[in-house]
């Protein structure tokens, strides 16, 4: 297939043609979820757009190795630096160990993304699982001389890295501009500037997750696990690193410094960002009294949404708009997308039922065209849903006896939609998971083969069926009167 791909790198400004390192081999890393609160809409969209990106790279033919982590050491406010660890305050809180914390919202993401259909990635290292791997690094960039301790802490010298480097390359900003407008922190800050960051911290009494290391009990800075997994999964120089725009800086900028002052080069080809969800046009926060969990999405219940919406609608929504624009969620903006994901179904459910025609008036194969130069184009997925709607205009019309279509036509429809609708933008029929009848008999025949599997003690085979269950949202629960299911 043809590899015509044209990304935005945010380190150059500029689209640039995508030529991976290794021309059949794409490495990614995309910053993943900090387990410490429910799933929320700003965990929706990087999942989301990387998950398009990851898609497409796959249909057209790379090997893609997807690597993304999940932050549990612990995540400081105020910059990484001060302030509590979440993990560490809800285990307090509630009486549990950290791990417990982070397992149960890592869970609770796993579920929430397998119902946005998000895929998997192929590699979740958890930060905690590498702190050796991030010791490791801290040395290096000490040996290089470019950190410094302080009573156990190691700091790293964005001044000093900033004469031979320049630190700001990827998010614009100029050191001297950022010291001209910083005023001097107060109190005991050890640290020699503000703008350094903590590579290594010497964990106070009450912390309760802490590592030994060659400098004091502690923990890492939060911007050193995705340096250290990144450079061990994909090596020290890679094709893609993503997330959202809010991690540009400091946290993107700081990997490209520890990196380069660790390993002598920079660490990333193509650095890709989505932009942010605003919310009835204001910025989502706990504050703001619009912080909307994806649980509270699904089930409708939060005081500003005036209905449930499905996965499918959130996920068709955040599609709607090319990743780099912000998407304004609204309940008016939501509705219309149901109304739109349900149209677009329903012409596949149509397509079905036309008979095909001698000759036909239309070109399916320039709307195939049309969906792989949007997606070639920066992963452009609002121009590829604009195609779709066109091949369901074609789909209504032909139902209607308006337009014809041949067989060839209605096989290339069918393929417009397996290859883009399902397969890249990940869309799926949400109806079969919104409590709709049309899966009682079939989850009927499922459960009564289950039942023989067990009858016939063939429990690899009932198990099997279970754990598919469960990935698609539906647990199953064995009683004396057989097994109950239930949508999750
Ligand atoms: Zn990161």
């Amino acid at each position: 297939m043809d590899k015509n791909i044209v990304v935005f790198n945010t380190l150059t400004r500029k689209k640039e043609k995508f030529e991976p390192l290794n021309s059949a081999f794409v490495g990614m890393y995309v910053c993943g979820p900090t387990v410490y609160g429910d799933p929320h809409l700003g965990h929706a969209r990087p999942a989301i757009t990387f998950d398009l990106i990851f898609r497409y790279l796959k249909h057209v033919g790379y090997k893609v190795r997807y690597v993304r982590n999940i932050t549990d050491v612990g995540h400081l406010e105020n910059d990484a630096d001060e302030g509590e660890d979440k993990i560490e305050k809800k285990a307090r809180l509630e009486q549990l160990e950290p791990m417990e914390v982070a397992q149960y919202y890592l869970d609770r993401y796993h579920k929430f993304m397998d119902r946005l259909n998000v895929l998997r990635p192929s590699i979740e290292p958890r930060a905690s699982g590498h702190i050796i791997e991030q010791v490791e690094m801290v040395k290096k960039i000490i040996k290089s001389g470019y950190a410094y301790e302080v009573n156990g802490s190691i700091y790293f010298d964005v001044e000093k890295y900033n004469k031979k480097n320049n630190y700001g390359k990827l998010s614009g900003r100029v050191l001297e501009d950022l010291l001209a407008n910083t005023r001097d922190l107060e109190g005991q800050d050890e640290k020699k500037n503000p703008f350094d960051f903590a590579l290594w911290k010497k964990a106070s009494p009450e912390h309760i997750m802490h590592w030994s290391s060659p400098w004091s009990e502690g923990f890492p800075g939060w911007h050193l696990e995705c340096s250290a997994m990144s450079t061990k999964y994909l090596g020290e120089y890679f094709d893609i690193h993503g997330g959202g725009m809010d991690l540009l800086f400091p946290h993107h900028e700081c990997e490209i410094a520890q990196s380069v002052a660790a390993n002598g080069k920079e660490p990333v080809k193509y650095w890709l960002h989505n932009n942010m969800i605003t919310i009835n046009g204001q910025k989502m926060g706990k504050s703001l009294g619009n912080f909307i969990t994806l649980e509270e999405f699904f089930t409708g219940n939060h005081k500003s949404l005036s209905q449930a919406f499905s996965p499918m609608t959130i996920r068709f929504f955040i599609l709607q708009a090319h990743y780099r624009s912000t998407v304004d969620f609204s309940n008016e903006a939501l509705q219309a997308a149901e109304k739109g994901l349900k149209k677009l179904m329903q012409g596949i459910v149509t397509l079905n039922k036309i008979k095909p025609s001698a000759n036909s008036d239309v070109n399916i194969i320039k709307l195939q065209h049309d969906c792989y130069d949007a997606m070639n184009d920066d992963f452009n997925s609002p121009i590829v849903i604009s195609n779709l709607f066109e091949a369901v205009r074609i789909i209504n019309s032909a139902n209607d006896g308006k337009e014809k279509l041949t067989i060839k036509d209605i096989e290339s429809l069918k393929k417009l939609f397996n290859d883009f609708a399902y397969d890249i933008l990940g869309l799926r029929d949400d109806s079969l998971y919104s409590g709709n009848n049309s899966i009682d008999g079939l989850m009927e025949l499922i459960l009564s083969l289950r039942k023989n599997a067990k009858e016939n003690k063939d429990f690899s085979t009932s198990d099997k069926i279970r754990d598919e269950l469960l990935k698609i949202g539906i647990t199953l629960k064995d009683t004396k009167d057989g097994a109950v299911w239930k949508v999750e």
